[in-house]
């Protein structure tokens, strides 16, 4: 890379990558590029650290967590300063953003031990002279690979579950963000100083693809499917177990008895916040064909109104230059197929920036309704009906999240959409309830975080039996008699062959 700076383009100088506003071109950070030997001796390092992060058990690490999760909240407008510099997110959004990830840590160290710890299991009649015990126990090192769009939000919903779990992290921020990720490692040491139990490795995709083959015991991507891909190649080579986090191209349902206003407001939100660069951002929408045009006006009207620019706006700028030329061609294609734009339109894009763009009446075979556009824009289409909704909603690889609007049928048409979550009556909201697992089917990904289900992703199950009387019917030896086998066979079919 050379120094010519294109705003918000990572560049590396003298070994060091340092990060622009994408608004002003202003320099965020500058952290040192790791080269592989530094990967794999930070790995190295938190391997190291793993058994006295392991033990100090689940009370300590909760104790450690909380405190984490107290400086997060204390200092939440530095960060969010330093989210809105980086990326150039509107400080409001980062606000939001932060406080999700806040209750994500605060529920993680509150909940490990019940999900995770050592407990007593049923024993059945067959072995009922055994006792069952299960526990999770911490795979040791997770490396993490995060991206731009959330840089708080996203890495914490990896490295919270999983410090919780008892592992140590060493995190690969994005090259677009690597100050907030490296903020978020100091902030860690500032409560947990003994050890090295959450580090970061900087640098291009390349340190990601080291971190993969480090020999790190799990690694918990968030990104793009293409990388993705990678990734799970590049882990396969020493069978390391991976998570994947990838895109998604998220449908909003409104149905003929659906809120308007709070639909209009919902898809508005859930399309445009973060500039449309939300993972389970709402970039298609699906109305019933009694309420397209009132939904449509209403869409249009809220859109409108939102305000573009590098401070105090609505939408900021488009984090990662490049992405520009996707959200234009996605746009021209749309148009050029037929489709409609009712608000912004080829012209909406200014680099760095992109107005708010609603198209109607867009092919479903073009870019913007079947390819992840990244950008404040948003295609709504007429439908007859829930059923066709659903039938084109679940027409692509991605399913990651969605969006129900509607009364009767709306939890019913929710639970049809082939994706990891939906909101009914609201868009995104999934993402900040703690306590629900998040993560998507097909090219969104497989594997959970948050949750229980995202605790263990973090954790081996560890079974346990324990001899705990004499067999009255020893199966499970060379000492059995024909007698006892004869006896075994008259039970088996007493309880399972009628
Ligand atoms: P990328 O896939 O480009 O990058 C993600 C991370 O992977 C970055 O840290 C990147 O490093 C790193 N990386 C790049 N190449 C490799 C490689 N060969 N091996 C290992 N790591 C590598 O995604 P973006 O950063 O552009 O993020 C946007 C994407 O993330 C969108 O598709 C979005 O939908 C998805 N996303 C998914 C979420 C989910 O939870 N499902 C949440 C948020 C976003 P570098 O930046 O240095 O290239």
């Amino acid at each position: 890379m050379t120094a010519v700076h294109v705003p918000g383009t990572p560049v590396i100088e003298d070994g060091r990558l340092v990060s622009t506003s994408p608004a002003t071109g202003a320099e965020a950070g500058r952290v040192p590029v790791a080269s592989v030997a530094d990967v794999e001796a930070t790995v190295a390092r938190a391997r190291a650290a793993a058994p006295w992060w392991a033990g100090l058990g689940f009370t300590g690490r909760r104790e450690r967590l909380l405190r984490w999760r107290a400086v997060l909240a204390k200092r939440i407008e530095e960060l969010a300063e330093l989210v809105h510099v980086e990326g150039g997110k509107p400080v409001p959004d980062a606000i939001v953003e932060i406080v999700t990830a806040v209750e994500h840590v605060d529920w993680a160290a509150r909940n490990a031990r019940r999900v995770l710890g050592p407990r007593r299991m049923r024993s059945r009649l067959v072995l009922a002279e055994f006792s069952a015990h299960l526990e999770y126990q911490p795979h040791g090192v997770i490396g993490v690979i995060g991206p731009w769009n959330y840089p708080v939000f996203t890495p914490i919903g990896s490295v919270a579950y999983a410090l919780a779990a008892g592992n140590t992290v060493v995190l690969k921020p994005s090259e677009y963000t690597p100050a907030v990720g490296q903020w978020l490692v100091d902030t860690f040491a500032e409560v947990v100083g003994e050890q090295p139990v959450f580090s970061a490795v900087h640098g291009l995709g390349d340190v990601g693809a080291a971190l993969c083959r480090s020999g790190v015991d799990k690694v918990a991507f968030t990104g793009s499917t293409a990388t993705g891909r990678k990734v799970m190649a590049a882990c396969a080579e020493s069978l390391t177990p991976v998570l994947i986090e990838a895109g998604g191209k998220d449908a909003m349902i409104v149905d003929a008895d659906a809120d308007l206003d709070a639909a209009a407001d919902a898809a508005v939100w859930g399309a445009l916040t973060n500039a449309g660069q939300t993972c389970i951002g709402i970039e298609r929408v699906y109305a019933v064909e009694p309420v397209f045009d009132a939904f449509v006006d209403k869409v249009v009207q809220r859109a409108d109104r939102l305000t573009v620019g590098a401070d105090g706006a609505d939408i900021g700028p488009i984090t990662m230059p490049s992405q520009l030329d996707v959200i234009r061609r996605h746009i021209d294609d749309a148009l050029a197929r037929g489709g409609r734009a009712v608000l912004g339109g080829a012209e909406a894009v200014q680099p760095p920036y992109v107005r708010p763009t609603v198209l109607v009446d867009v092919p479903e075979d073009s870019a913007a309704v079947r390819e992840e556009t990244f950008g404040p824009t948003l295609t709504i289409n007429r439908v007859r009906d829930a059923d066709e909704a659903v039938t084109l909603a679940n027409a692509l690889p991605y399913g990651l999240g969605g969006s129900v609007f509607g009364r009767r049928r709306a939890v019913a048409v929710a639970r049809r959409l082939r994706s990891g979550m939906a909101s009914v009556n609201s868009a995104l909201t999934f993402a900040g309830m703690s306590t629900l697992p998040f993560g998507g089917v097909g090219d969104s990904g497989f594997g959970r975080i948050h949750g229980e289900d995202g605790l263990r992703e973090f954790a081996r199950a560890k079974a346990i039996t324990r001899r705990r009387a004499r067999s009255l019917l020893p199966a499970m030896t060379f000492d059995r008699t024909d007698a006892d086998v004869a006896r075994l066979v008259k039970v088996v079919k007493m309880m399972y062959g009628r």
